[in-house]
């Protein structure tokens, strides 16, 4: 674990010092994870949400204008086979904070176990819900859940997303006493941020406990209140992923596409600077069209790019380690287990 002055320090190297940071988290990764990148497919299941984030283009206000869909249990059921194809066991359902399409997602969840037999781990990223919705998900067979904490700063978090961290924070805790494997993650540049608030996302990351942890860079998207702030830099969301990986090498760290829209080549970078999993975009295209996470100008991460990209950074690709951990100690994944020391 690092010190809040060796993390304030790294989030700002640059040059040699950069590269030693960015070296030191390769190895870190290498040691706890070989040389291995985790895919995930990911469908993403609404575009329609009931928050309204300054940043987000599927935001609460621009529902009306929005061109909204949800998907069908069956239509996420297909594209679950499409993932399978592919040779990829983690399902990502992702999709805006809204109940409406809790009923297909709570239809498709055993039917995807099913269609895998079993060996799938289930990741929802559908936000904030109550306890008892979660621990239903679970039963029905979901693993793992993401729920990003974006900022730690409780004013800045109010100011952004219009809603509590505490409530956010408590359903992080929920989904860990549930026995999901969880993940967060945080937003770097925010409008307003100070270095010492992503000093203290680090930290938090860090004590709360979660198996994973994304870093991604702002990024002004259109049809939003800060569609004119400048965008996020990349070099501060990598040293901020790096730093992440020295303080808690195991930790699942993705390479986010927000990386590539920010600058080409920044998912390249991503896994340089010690990130281990990668996102493919298993959406049809009409709804990919219409999920607006930075705007309709998006970058779509497809399969054969990760392959590429994975390869030509010495790794090769994996499935999900939830699973691999669950058939070594015989325990179904999210009931306890312990990803670090397998007991
Ligand atoms: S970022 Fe997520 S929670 Fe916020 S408005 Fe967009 S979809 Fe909803």
């Amino acid at each position: 674990m690092l010190t809040r002055s060796e993390i304030r320090t790294y989030l700002t190297a640059t040059g040699p010092a950069q590269e030693e940071l960015f070296a030191k988290a390769r190895q870190l990764r290498e040691e706890h994870f070989g040389p291995t990148v985790i895919l995930r497919g990911v469908i993403e299941v609404t575009n329609v949400c009931r928050v309204n984030c300054d940043y987000c283009p599927m935001r609460r206000d621009n529902t009306r204008d929005n061109d909204r869909y949800f998907m069908s249990s069956n239509d996420i059921l297909e594209r679950a086979g499409a993932i399978q194809k592919a040779g990829i066991d983690i399902i990502l359902l992702q999709g805006g904070e809204t109940p409406r399409n809790l009923a297909a997602i709570e239809d498709v969840i055993p039917r995807i176990r099913e269609l895998f037999d079993g060996r799938v781990e289930i990741l929802l990223n559908l936000g904030n819900m109550r306890r008892g919705q979660y621990e239903h998900l679970r039963n029905l067979g979901a693993t793992s859940y993401i729920l990003k904490h974006e900022t730690s700063d409780p004013r800045l978090h109010e100011t952004m997303r219009h809603e509590s961290l505490d409530d956010r924070l408590q359903c992080v805790r929920d989904l860990l006493d549930l026995g999901y494997r969880v993940g967060t993650g945080l937003i770097s540049s925010l409008p307003g941020q100070t270095l010492d608030s992503i000093v203290d996302d680090i930290e938090l990351a860090g004590t709360l406990g979660v198996h994973m942890c994304s870093v991604s860079p702002f990024v002004p998207a259109p049809n939003t209140p800060l569609q004119i702030a400048p965008a996020g830099s990349n070099e501060l969301a990598l040293n901020a992923l790096a730093a992440l990986r020295l303080h808690r090498p195991e930790l699942l760290i993705p390479s986010v596409s927000a990386l590539e829209k920010t600058s080409s080549g920044g998912q390249s970078r991503g896994l340089a600077a010690g990130a281990n999993v990668m996102t493919v975009n298993f959406t049809g295209e009409t709804d990919r069209q219409r999920y607006l996470i930075y705007g309709k100008d998006r970058f779509v991460v497809n399969k054969q790019y990760v392959e590429d990209l994975v390869r030509a950074s010495g790794l090769q690709t994996r499935g999900s380690v939830f699973l691999d951990l669950e058939a070594a100690t015989n325990t179904p994944v999210g009931a306890g287990s312990c990803l670090r020391c397998t007991s």
